[in-house]
């Protein structure tokens, strides 16, 4: 890892055995826009978004990309580019405006499920830090107007944007342990009211690292399959079944194989 001497986000730096292999930081770093839950103290990802359930950014084992099949193009430039730094902005409520929650710093990266032929990358933290949320429009010049600019979804950044940023956001006290128990209370919520921790993956439980072995790339078959489909319908090669929902997922909500999913015809 560089040691640019700044300091170290909430945990120690962690090293992660094969399949993860080493990702060299070239300074750069990506913004990178999620959708919160509405709810929440914390603005954790939306856990309870309607048939599109998120895993994203995965802070409870601190990777991108593992279980969800979000922002494959980003991904992939940070593993080849180097650009190692994400910062993570959501909007709390639509007139609050957008804010910057924490950052990962990524060490790790391996091939998801979809596999290098789709750009699926699964990122892994060497460290990572979430922050209360910082108003976008109140950090100083010229980060508010970086981080404030119209983008939907991510956006790359250079070096000095990205140690500006880092700096604040390790000036701030590290509220990661608020960030996962409020994961954990969201899930349970969720579960009470559906039986599921994440009814549009018929998933009961929230994800842990004994997870991420079912989620890494073993199939030397893989071919292409487009990321969105028009009508949120995906079939499944293996039980046959549509599905609903909003992203491609990385294993089927009902037979629970994993990269089976395309996307489905219309009349098909
Ligand atoms: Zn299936």
């Amino acid at each position: 890892m560089r040691d640019d001497g700044v300091t170290a986000g909430g945990a120690t730096a962690r090293r992660l055995g094969d399949p993860w292999r080493e990702l060299s930081d070239a300074g750069r770093g990506y913004l990178s826009v999620y959708f919160s839950e509405p709810l929440a103290r914390w603005p954790v990802r939306e856990i309870t978004r309607p048939a599109d359930n998120k895993s994203d950014p995965n802070i409870e084992t601190g990777t991108y990309g593992l279980f969800s099949t979000c922002e494959p193009s980003m991904r992939n430039r940070i593993v080849n580019d180097g650009a190692a730094t994400v910062f993570f902005l959501t909007t709390r409520r639509k007139h609050q405006g957008r804010v910057v929650s924490g950052y990962y710093h990524v060490g790790w990266y391996t091939e998801g499920t979809q596999g290098a032929v789709n750009r699926d990358y699964a990122l892994a933290a060497a460290t990572m830090r979430f922050i209360e949320p910082i108003l976008a429009s109140d950090l100083p010049e010229p980060l508010a107007t970086i981080c404030s600019a119209q983008f939907r979804t991510m956006k790359p950044i250079d070096v000095a944007t990205t140690s500006e940023l880092r700096k604040l956001c390790d000036n701030r006290p590290d509220r990661t342990a608020d960030y996962l128990s409020e994961v954990a209370r969201v899930e349970t919520f969720a579960r009470a009211r559906s039986g599921y921790a994440y009814p549009s993956w018929g998933r009961e439980f929230g994800f842990t690292w004994d997870d991420a072995a079912g989620y890494y790339q073993t199939d030397a078959e893989l071919s292409k399959v487009p990321n969105s489909s028009k009508n949120r319908k995906w079939r499944c090669r293996e039980c046959g079944y549509v599905i609903k929902s909003g992203a491609l997922l990385k294993r089927c909500p009902l037979c629970k194989q994993m990269a089976t999913l395309a996307p489905a015809e219309e009349d098909a």
